[in-house]
């Protein structure tokens, strides 16, 4: 079904415009310049002349990864990323990716073909036969089908809107086969699409929940920010370190808020963590969710005697969403509005002069700070023979001091973990990783869209394990020269190597190939492939790949005996071997 039907015009004169270029034509005049897709019946077409008319179609070799890719798409640049699928099967392997960005708040919309609705709601048996949209409707923010020519510009801005308003998220938009072979008198056609105006409004807040958090922020004796990746996404870098500075509160960075200011910035507290969470008396949060990552506000964590006991801390909770505050704990200021606007306004009602927290507190978080980071570089400057992650790690650390503008990807459980926490960050929006759920597979897919998007060199530290979810994607980043470096971080298994199957026979469950030579994958498809056993090694190929823009994997050797089961959330596997 790969080509339009030409319909009969009533009138010789009657020009036509078909399915395809009305969904063309309405990603354009929106602003959309780049699909993230896989080809495949009924969008194989589509997806080649939108690449006729000038749209970038990057074709990936598993939607899963098209996906990704489009999520991120959408957390660095604000607007939708679009990923394109095939039915049932593709729509599927896309699904991952939508349900992530739902729950990562990134805008994205996955589109997908689908077969005959009267086949599909008769139960016939189509090619592909599956209810699509009834499946996606639970994972997405919002879900439509087009059935008519007419719809599309509507079912396109629905869509944008749908993404980028509010609380950003996943979108699907369905697109049966037989909508393909529709056209319509070309006029009419191009009057029905629409530009969407403002797709996501301001949300100012209300003055009287700005005063009611400057007076509960200016009160506190100890007092800590928690940047989360929503103050990344805002885009209102300048206004939240303003806001950081002028206040002098010490700050913590959630994992892809690193870097909105640099971690090495004097009020960082993240080497700290352990000691402010618990020592907070009111803690302001900006664009952070009381999840599981900060452990539900509450807890030991939070200095509660018990699991689920309050630490005592007062919240301030500046959201877009006005349903998150009190998901957890109760949040004493809510702060509803986009950050941009929020952060402005709080800098406003200030005024010229602030009151800095007081001495004690602050010298008590940069004792704890840097007894931390002395401990840390101590351990970094150890040589293990072999290489062990903080070894690797500490090479990884000097190239991203040495290349702020280069983005980073990080995906793995030790791999993700020690990285986190090692390497600093020192720009907006560079570091982009495993999220909310801390899923494996974001990788090469995050990659190539970095890649695409920044121009930047991009940086990717993956555990072995997290590598193989989207390794053949090194296929992809050769085929379009991507500045990419890939490190996998091999220690022979997930978490570790060294299990032992107590019957003989197979491996254990968590046991790869021995010295896997994940290079060669790279080398296959004429990228440049390291064997790295030696941080000396591993820092040259690193630097070579960042100087000649090449497509690069490093196989860095770990110590199979390094790391711990389940990285640092071994408290959530509940049957973890400890180490
Ligand atoms: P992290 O994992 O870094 O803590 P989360 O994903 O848990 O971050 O939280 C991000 C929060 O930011 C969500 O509650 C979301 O509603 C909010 N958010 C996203 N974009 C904006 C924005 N532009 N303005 C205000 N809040 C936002
Ligand atoms: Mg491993």
């Amino acid at each position: 079904m790969g080509t339009v039907e030409p319909q009969v015009a009533t009138d010789a004169q009657t020009q036509l415009i078909d399915a395809s270029q009305l969904v063309i034509d309405a990603l354009k005049l929106n602003g959309i310049d780049t699909i993230y897709a896989l080809p495949g019946i009924p969008i194989t077409d589509l997806t080649r002349r939108a690449q006729a008319e000038g749209l970038r179609v990057l074709s990936f070799r598993h939607e899963q990864s098209a996906g990704y890719a489009a999520s991120i798409a959408g957390f660095l640049t604000q607007r939708p990323g679009i990923c394109l699928t095939v039915s049932a099967p593709g729509f599927l392997n896309g699904l991952n990716a939508l349900a992530h960005a739902t729950t990562n708040c990134f805008p994205m919309i996955l589109i997908s073909g689908s077969s005959e609705r009267e086949v599909v709601d008769l139960q016939q048996g189509d090619y592909e036969e599956l209810d699509q949209l009834a499946i996606a409707r639970p994972l997405a923010k919002a879900a439509f089908r087009v059935l008519h020519a007419e719809d599309i510009g509507v079912g396109i801005a629905r869509a944008i809107r749908a993404a980028v308003s509010g609380r950003p998220g996943g979108v699907y938009l369905d697109l049966p086969a037989k909508l393909f072979t529709q056209a319509i008198e070309a006029g009419a056609g191009r009057r029905s699409l629409i530009e969407v105006v403002d797709p996501a409004p301001r949300q100012i807040p209300a003055p009287d929940a700005v005063k009611r958090a400057l007076e509960l922020l200016k009160g506190a004796r100890k007092p800590l920010i928690i940047l989360g990746k929503g103050a990344a996404y805002a885009q209102a870098d300048a206004d939240i370190r303003a806001l950081v500075e002028k206040t002098g509160i010490p700050y913590l960075p959630m994992s892809m808020a690193k870097g909105l200011l640099p971690d090495t910035h004097e009020q960082c507290a993240s080497a700290a963590r352990s000691f402010a969470l618990p020592g907070a008396d009111v803690v302001m949060l900006i664009g952070a969710r009381l999840n599981w990552l900060l452990s539900h506000g509450k807890g030991k964590t939070w200095g509660g005697k018990g699991a689920k006991d309050w630490g005592g801390q007062k919240f301030i909770q500046v959201d877009i969403s006005p349903q998150e505050a009190d998901s957890n704990v109760r949040i004493e200021a809510p702060l509803v509005g986009d950050i941009g606007s929020c952060v402005q306004a709080l800098l406003a009602g200030m005024g010229g002069g602030w009151p800095q927290p007081p001495a004690e507190w602050l010298a008590a978080v940069a004792e704890k700070k840097k007894g931390n980071v002395a401990k840390m570089a101590e351990t970094l400057a150890k040589n293990p023979s072999p290489m062990n992650f903080h070894s690797a790690l500490a090479v990884v650390r000097d190239i991203v001091k040495a290349n702020p503008d280069a983005m980073f990807v990080n995906e793995g459980a030790n791999a993700l973990d020690f990285t986190r926490s090692i390497v600093d960050m020192f720009k907006p929006r560079k570091r982009i990783d495993v999220g909310t759920w801390g899923i494996m597979g974001i990788g090469m897919g995050y990659c190539v869209a970095a890649a695409v998007i920044t121009k930047q060199p991009v940086i990717a530290i993956e555990g072995d394990s997290a590598f193989g979810f989207s390794g053949m994607e090194v296929e992809t980043i050769c085929r379009y020269n991507l500045p990419v470096c890939i490190v996998v971080m091999n220690n022979n298994g997930v978490y570790k190597g060294t299990d032992v199957n107590p019957r003989g026979g197979d491996v254990a469950p968590t046991v790869f190939v021995k010295d896997a030579r994940y290079e060669k994958l790279m080398e296959a498809f004429g990228g440049v492939g390291v064997y790295a056993t030696t941080p000396a090694e591993l820092r040259k190929a690193m630097e070579d790949a960042i100087r000649s823009r090449r497509p690069t994997l490093v196989n860095a050797m770990i110590d199979e005996t390094a790391g711990t089961e389940s990285g640092r959330i071994t408290s959530l596997n509940p049957t973890a071997k400890k180490k």
